[in-house]
């Protein structure tokens, strides 16, 4: 069978340009695109990845100038993992505890060596030094050199009151296998998936429900190579787990839809297709503000109100 790894990560910010300059600068992601959120064109949604812009490197944020911070509960992704090579762990180490990132020791999970993190609004993030990868392209900045880069998301891990339901979704429905417990972890993975392949289930009863802020998690979403992978899907989640999605959003990048599945999480399956290649060429994705069709004819009075920013 197979599995459907995560597409991408999408998460509320504080302000604009300390997230760009975490994202892009301390953590030398790529600047994939750079856009509006379609259902509130005033605030910005930037999209961050890996040298390629592929589905599975993809994470993304809704920068609020002025949001109050989130708190952490049941019901939400606790930690978001990326992925660099085992052997660049030392470089992150460092570079951290240069650039005043709060973080923990590397230690061991589920036999990967891993360095937990925050971002500025507090997120909880982790780099995951994997065997073997160094291989694949790295996207070069000024501080971060191409062999040490980010090669886009591990996993994620879910905060749930309890796991089972959230599981047979996750193996039933995604094709996710079942791998080692620790403590009160247990990891799901997609065999043979290279990023976003990982979804760990914490199952913590009797935990309170978070509120939503900046530094949380909005919704994950799973990867649908096209439309009709993603529609038998929602066939399947509705026949089989009685799950109702919404109907298709196009998000002009992939097409989406949506559903709480049943540990709270907002889970999301997006198509691989068409990509973020549709409105700009590859070499110089992300560096100009790109509209959905509908709102182009707004563009000077939304750029008007879009906090400035200096890169
Ligand atoms: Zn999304």
């Amino acid at each position: 069978m197979t599995g459907y790894a995560l597409h991408h990560v999408t998460a509320i910010s504080g302000p604009a340009q300390r997230n760009l300059d975490f994202y892009t600068g301390t953590l030398g992601l790529r600047m994939v695109k750079k856009t509006v959120n379609f259902d509130d064109p005033g605030t910005f949604h930037f999209y961050f990845g890996n040298k390629n812009a592929e589905p599975g490197s993809i994470l993304t944020f809704f920068p609020w100038e002025n949001a109050a911070a989130g708190r952490l509960g049941v019901g939400e992704t606790q930690e978001t993992v990326l992925r660099v090579p085992e052997a660049s762990i030392g470089f992150w180490t460092h570079r951290l505890l240069a650039k005043g990132v709060t973080h923990e020791a590397p230690a061991k999970r589920f036999g990967e060596t891993v360095i937990a993190f925050r971002d500025p609004d507090g997120m909880r993030l982790a780099l995951a030094g994997i065997p073997g990868i160094e291989a694949e392209e790295g996207w070069e900045t000024a501080e971060v050199p191409a062999e040490h880069a980010v090669r886009g998301l591990h996993g994620v891990t879910l905060l749930l009151e309890d796991a089972a339901a959230t599981a047979a979704i996750l193996t039933d429905v995604f094709g996710f296998e079942q791998g080692a417990t620790e403590g009160p972890t247990t990891r799901y993975q997609v065999a043979g998936a290279r990023l976003g392949s990982v979804v760990d289930l914490r199952a913590v009863g009797g935990f309170p429900r978070g509120r939503q802020g900046a530094g949380s998690v909005h919704h994950i979403a799973f990867r649908a190579p096209d439309d009709a992978a993603e529609f038998a899907l929602r066939e399947q989640l509705l026949s089989q787990h009685g799950i109702r999605t919404t109907d298709q959003r196009d998000r002009d990048y992939f097409r989406s839809l949506y559903f709480r599945e049943p540990g709270g999480v907002l889970f999301e399956i997006a198509t691989d297709i068409p990509g973020f290649t549709v409105d700009e060429p590859f070499e110089s994705l992300g560096q100009s503000l790109k509209l959905p069709r509908q709102y182009e004819a707004q563009r000077r009075e939304i750029e008007a109100v879009l906090p400035k920013l200096d890169a």
